[in-house]
């Protein structure tokens, strides 16, 4: 799959049966539909503010949605079919938002030796 952002290959990282396609170029990273619900055990994450963003889904090549993820401060990308975009950091950046939960640590601690900083 290419990544959305600078059209490289992505690698797929999989943690707690959860498979994340990470770009080691520009160190994004691709959640499949649900995948963000899985990691961080929240079931309703709503989708951000419905703008019409620059990057094409790696899926269906439409155009994603940007916008704030549910009540955090994080830009991110998603296709409302396919899954979502989230930029070097921002996969930490929401983990971290979950709460300071053992697993979202752990998860954390995880994300900083896979994607770096
Ligand atoms: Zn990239
Ligand atoms: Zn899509």
């Amino acid at each position: 799959m290419r990544c959305p952002s600078c059209k490289q290959d992505m690698l797929a990282v999989e943690f707690k049966d959860v498979e994340v396609d990470y770009c080691p170029s520009c160190g994004g990273c691709w959640l499949d539909r649900g995948e963000l619900e899985l990691l961080i055990g929240n079931t309703a994450i709503p989708f951000p503010a419905k703008t019409k963003g620059r990057r094409l889904c790696p899926h269906c090549r439409k155009k994603m949605y940007t916008g704030p993820l549910s009540t955090t401060e994080i830009e991110v990308d998603v296709c409302p079919q396919h899954g979502l975009w989230l930029d070097q950091g921002e996969l930490q950046a929401v983990i971290q938002s979950g709460g300071p939960t053992a697993e979202t640590s752990t998860l954390a601690a995880y994300c900083k030796e896979v994607f770096g900083k």
